[in-house]
């Protein structure tokens, strides 16, 4: 395949549909290129002209008497599939279509760009388009901007990919009004060919870009996604801005995990096990290009909080707090050191508050001093401007205060709007400086859960021995029944099969007495109600626990027939399950719901009937390492119930663990089950006490174009 180098370090460029009429893409177009000092040959195209902007023009690709590398296309709709053609036959490596009316409009469009797409495939250029913004490379050896933006990218490190294109302009005008530069933009706008997983590649590889950032609305191949961007964030950060967050309502869905995986959790997951920084906005974007540019990353989460004012720091302690971030204690001697030179009033203590009365050399001395403190990884200076104190002049201390130190500084300056922009223009080492605490903390905390992710353990995908291969066959026969429920005699032979604790359990039919399988399960027992329908059995009345003899058994089972015929769930009632009694212990939640572009969902957390109340629960897409299995169960709030709390043991927290590994397993091999949920999983000290004391596995119906003999 033509590599992307065509498009972004082209030798030459035609742009077809150039055209001298100012006010058009045409002309904007070209204006760009010739602005930004492409570094190579331009011709235009355009039958209509012989020069357009004192540039010999041509009435077509195939005229150019040059080789092309890159054309990029600004023609109207209906002509772009014979420009196309035409680059094709010329030789042409890249196309980057601007022209819009495409798939986007529906109709005709559909068809045009299938033209297109039949046309790449024909000649195997690269594309990028149509309907999009354009491409920019700032690389002095390239200078290429191709976008009509009516701005200029500035010369950085940050890629940033768009799949809107209207917003490319507000995010080359962000990057303009933080100071940040930019090595490449690209607006994919339909992405006939060139996606998101391209140029992550691409960009993985270029040296010149540090910070990755892209702007989806949706996934192409999350599997391609996830197999790059895992390798790639542990050298190179990328931040995702994905839109969709609140899409509103959970698909229909009867399982635990089904109900709780709303439509955004697959997307979340995702981007977190392959070390991707989701962010809400393109301001908290712009905020961590920034803390990531202008620092190296930090070596732990540490901070420490250098101040002339209390309020501030107060709100800057807090956001830290609550963040995740640890506030670092000084040691004695740096207590000491500081102390030498600040007022009496000041607090020596994290935050170090210097009082109004500080100046540019207490920020500068008091700064050095705790940044040689080895128990600080991250120092946030906060300043809030007293009269007669220059901003200025206290970052310019800062900046030089910090400049032999290998660790991150952020700044807070509560300043007027000019000094955001006089400051880095005027000390490269200026620390990243932020508007308000929050904002800057967000930024920390997420270069910190970065630094995180780039010191975490790969982890391995671990395979358990599994019992009974016959499982395999249970599933099929459910799927050529039409799917569904498993009956819970195979639900435990599944679950059994995978190293599953499933309860001693026997079955009685509707109508028969349910003394002989109590006699088979023994004291004390679960009594149970079952029907295919019969979804939440406690709700209904259908659950009746610790039975302890045969009285409250019959008791119990006449009992359970009253309230099912009382909730009106009688007829759907096929039978009774007399199960084996858990010993108590912590319940917990396992289960899987089948995302239909991100595959199976798994899900842990904390379970028992009000799983859907307290909500305390994790998600994680396939591949499920041993690391992801150890970090799920550590990411619930309820975790420090598992440690033990208030005298109670700390229960097998291994072997939910292995668990998660086991259900992993279970899932991949076994690709026809879409819900699963073992919901509760009673997990006691002792590992052989831990029993999943209800289960279901539903079944996808056949494969409509399956042929099977
Ligand atoms: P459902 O989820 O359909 O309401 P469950 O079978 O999960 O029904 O039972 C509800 C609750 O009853 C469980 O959360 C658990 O607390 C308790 N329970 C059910 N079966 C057992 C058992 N075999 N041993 C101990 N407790 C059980
Ligand atoms: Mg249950």
């Amino acid at each position: 395949m033509i590599t992307l180098d065509k498009i972004f370090k082209p030798k030459s460029i035609a742009v077809i549909g150039a055209t001298p009429k100012r006010g058009t893409i045409g002309h904007q177009l070209l204006q760009n290129i010739l602005h930004f000092g492409f570094n190579g040959m331009l011709f235009p195209v355009n039958p209509n002209y012989q020069y357009v902007n004192s540039i010999k023009c041509y009435p077509s690709v195939l005229s150019i008497p040059d080789p092309v590398d890159l054309a990029i296309i600004v023609v109207r709709k209906e002509l772009v599939a014979h420009v196309a053609d035409q680059c094709g036959e010329k030789g042409v490596g890249g196309l980057v279509i601007l022209s819009a009316g495409f798939k986007e409009v529906g109709g005709e469009g559909i068809k045009r760009e299938e033209e297109i797409v039949q046309l790449q495939k024909r000649y195997g250029f690269r594309i990028i388009g149509p309907n999009c913004m354009g491409i920019s490379n700032s690389d002095p050896n390239v200078r290429l901007n191709g976008t009509f933006a009516p701005m200029e990218p500035g010369d950085g490190s940050l890629a940033f990919m768009t799949q809107s294109g209207a917003l490319g302009v507000a995010i080359l005008l962000a990057v303009q009004k933080r100071n940040l530069g930019i090595s490449h933009f690209v607006s994919v706008g339909n992405k006939v060919d060139v996606g998101g997983d391209d140029l992550l590649e691409y960009w993985g590889n270029d040296p010149r870009v540090r910070v990755m950032g892209l702007y989806l609305e949706s996934f192409g191949d999350p599997r391609r996604f996830t197999e790059l961007s895992k390798k790639i964030t542990r050298h190179k950060p990328v931040i995702v801005v994905k839109s969709g967050r609140t899409a509103a309502g959970s698909r229909a869905a009867s399982s635990h995990t089904g109900q709780l995986a709303g439509l955004d959790i697959a997307v979340d997951a995702l981007l977190r096990q392959c070390g991707v920084i989701r962010v809400s906005t393109l301001e908290e974007m712009m905020d961590l290009v920034l803390a990531l540019n202008k620092n190296p990353l930090p070596k732990g989460g540490r901070v420490c909080i250098l101040t002339n004012a209390g309020g501030p720091a107060i709100m800057a302690t807090d956001a830290a707090v609550s963040e995740g971030l640890t506030m670092a204690s000084l040691s004695d001697a740096t207590c000491d050191r500081l102390g030498a030179f600040l007022p009496e009033e000041a607090s020596l203590n994290n935050p170090v508050d210097m009082i109004a009365s500080a100046g540019p050399d207490e920020y500068g001395k008091s700064l050095e001093v705790i940044l040689e403190d080895d128990g600080v990884d991250i120092v946030l200076i906060v300043f809030v401007p007293p009269m007669l104190v220059e901003p200025r002049e206290v970052m310019k201390k800062v900046a030089e205060a910090r400049i032999k130190h290998n660790k991150p500084v952020y700044a807070v300056l509560m300043a007027e709007d000019r000094y955001y922009d006089e400051i880095p223009r005027r000390f490269d080492n200026a620390p990243p400086m932020y508007r308000f605490p929050e904002s800057a903390v967000r930024a920390i905390a997420s270069v910190n859960r970065y630094r995180q992710w780039c010191e975490r353990p790969t982890g391995t995908v671990t395979t358990f021995a599994s019992g009974d291969a016959s499982v395999e066959n249970i599933v099929h026969r459910q799927q050529q029944a039409g799917g569904g429920y498993l009956p819970p005699w195979d639900v435990n032979r599944v679950l059994g099969a995978y190293g599953f604790p499933v309860c001693k359990c026997e079955y009685v039919p509707k109508g028969e007495g349910v003394a002989s399988a109590a006699e088979k399960v023994g004291f004390p027992m679960v009594l149970k109600a079952q029907g295919k329908d019969i979804i939440h059995k406690s709700d209904l009345g259908g659950v009746i626990v610790d039975i302890r003899n045969k009285k409250t058994l019959r008791e119990a089972k006449a009992k359970m027939d009253k309230n099912l015929k009382a909730a009106g769930v009688w007829d759907r009632v096929d039978g009774f399950l007399i199960q084996e009694m858990a010993k108590p212990g912590k319940e917990v939640i396992l289960g899987m719901t089948m995302d239909e572009k991100f595959g199976p969902l798994l899900m842990f957390g904390m379970g028992g009937t009000y799983v859907e109340v307290l909500k305390d629960i994790t998600f994680r897409v396939m591949p499920v390492t041993d690391v992801d299995a150890h970090e799920m169960v550590r990411e619930i709030r309820s975790y420090p119930l598992l440690e033990g709390v208030r005298g109670d043991e700390r229960v097998d927290i291994e072997f939910i663990e292995e668990s998660i590994q086991r259900l992993a397993q279970l899932v991949n091999d076994l690709p026809d089950i879409t819900e699963l949920d073992m919901n509760p999983v009673v997990i006691t000290p002792d590992r052989a006490k831990c029993r999943v004391v209800d289960g279901r596995i539903r079944v996808a119906a056949p494969k409509a174009n399956t042929n099977e003999s």
